[in-house]
């Protein structure tokens, strides 16, 4: 399979170039030449179909030639370990957990199977040593630091905006030690993604080392959210209803995923991208104006993003078409007020303990269901509670049980480095 930078001034890519590049050299974002289609008959028999089946069919045709077919399946299998139960929550709401892997928050996935995919290249070629170089708003940090942890002739750097992480999210990430670092920077999380994409820009960076990115710009991390929308779907297809499928965002690379699947033919009937007051994209729907903001802090902070990477792909996917993206996306925003008020609704009426994101969801979902109350809607869990443990204890007054693999980080001491601006990166990429 091919890639090709959006940005049309790189050469096209192979699927291990592109991931070992991370993004084009023209600054553009990788997008496969070819978009595959599943037959009808893939959905028919979906039910009693494995998840991890299902995931190599989904995923194969965008790996071809790039890595055999038993070596991905192995991936495949080990990225997948863990649960992703769907909960129902009221008639027509339930949630499906993408927690419940080793560091609480869906960006597990993603993070396992690059990090599984880099190695995999390394071993063909152990000559090239690589730097992961990721800027993380929160959970992103901690899932990539665990995936990648130890994984040989992988050096990964770590950028978070100091101050605006939970305190579990910044264990997670300055806890690891190993290969991985964490760099603690005076600032928001764009300027720690912009820090990050001048790198890949900086020669004399380059020329030094082979960096890559673990943000869901890069596409090993970006494709394999793809399998959530087809355990969603596989899970409720026995509804007999529309699917709809809200997800909490911010650099919208798993909503972008769930379009993808959608348009290698899962019968999704619609996506709400749901966000906080970082709102480019719903207001995007609502104008036909793209207009990227200053990113403000929420207490729903891995969605604090005023530029979302993947909103081109979006693009991309729909051919450029307003009216046909607007046919298969709503969006909404909601403050965080009304965020609070969601996990307390939530709560009282299901029981149910969500976190801020899922939250965020959660209103969306209804927002969209006001006017299509003959739908089955589902909101992705995108972390574990306990990873905003402050805003979810005070806002429901109840203790959250801390999962016994937290525990650990927990106690564990905090390692980073305070940098204040690129300069300080680039100092410490190249000493
Ligand atoms: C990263 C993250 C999001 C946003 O996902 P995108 O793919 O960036 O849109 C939402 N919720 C949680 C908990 C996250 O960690």
């Amino acid at each position: 399979m091919i890639y090709n930078s959006l940005n049309n001034k790189s050469e096209p890519a192979k699927f291990e170039e592109a991931v070992v590049r991370g993004i084009a050299p023209d600054r553009g974002l990788y997008f496969p030449e070819k978009i595959h289609r599943l037959p009808d008959s893939f959905f028919e028999n979906i039910e009693s179909k494995s998840i991890p089946d299902i995931a190599y069919d989904a995923i194969a045709p965008f790996l071809e030639g790039s890595i055999p077919e038993l070596e991905l399946k192995k991936i495949i299998s080990e990225t997948l370990d863990f649960e992703f139960p769907v909960i129902p929550i009221h008639d027509n709401i339930g949630t499906l957990e993408l927690f419940q892997g080793p560091t609480l928050a869906f960006k597990d996935v993603g993070a396992r199977f690059m990090a599984r995919c880099l190695g995999y290249f390394n071993k063909e070629n152990s000559s090239q040593k690589v730097t992961v170089l990721v800027a993380t708003s929160g959970d992103t940090g901690g899932a990539v630091a665990n995936g990648f942890l130890g994984v040989s002739g992988i050096e990964v750097v770590i950028l978070y905006p100091k101050g605006k992480v939970s305190k579990v999210q910044e264990q997670q990430l300055t806890t690891l030690g190993q290969n991985i670092t964490a760099l603690e920077v005076n600032g928001t999380f764009d300027d720690c993604q912009d820090m990050v994409k001048t790198a890949f820009l900086d020669q004399e960076i380059t020329t030094q080392k082979q960096l890559t990115s673990a943000n869901s710009i890069n596409v090993a991390r970006w494709l394999p959210q793809m399998f959530y929308y087809f355990i969603a779907y596989r899970e409720l297809k026995k509804h007999n209803k529309p699917l709809v499928i809200s997800v909490p965002s911010g650099n919208f690379g798993n909503i972008c995923a769930g379009l993808m699947a959608h348009q290698i033919g899962l019968p999704i009937d619609h996506f709400v991208a749901s966000t906080n007051i970082n709102d480019v994209v719903p207001d995007y729907l609502k104008t036909g104006v793209y207009k990227p903001i200053k990113s403000s802090p929420t207490i729903s902070n891995a969605m604090d993003v005023g530029d979302p990477s993947n909103f081109i792909r979006i693009l991309k996917i729909f051919g450029n078409n307003f009216e046909n993206l607007k046919e298969m996306l709503s969006g909404y925003r909601y403050t965080d007020e009304e965020t609070r008020v969601a996990l307390k609704e939530i709560h009282q009426t299901s029981g149910y303990v969500a976190d801020p994101h899922g939250a965020v969801g959660y209103l969306g979902l209804k927002d969209y269901l006001k006017n299509h109350p003959n739908k089955y809607g589902i909101f992705l869990e995108t972390a574990h509670p306990v990873k905003f443990l402050d805003t979810v204890e005070e806002t429901l007054d109840i203790k959250v049980e801390v999962p016994e693999r937290l525990q650990e980080t927990l106690s564990k001491t905090k390692k980073s480095i305070e940098i204040n601006d690129y300069q300080g990166l680039k100092k410490f990429l190249i000493h």
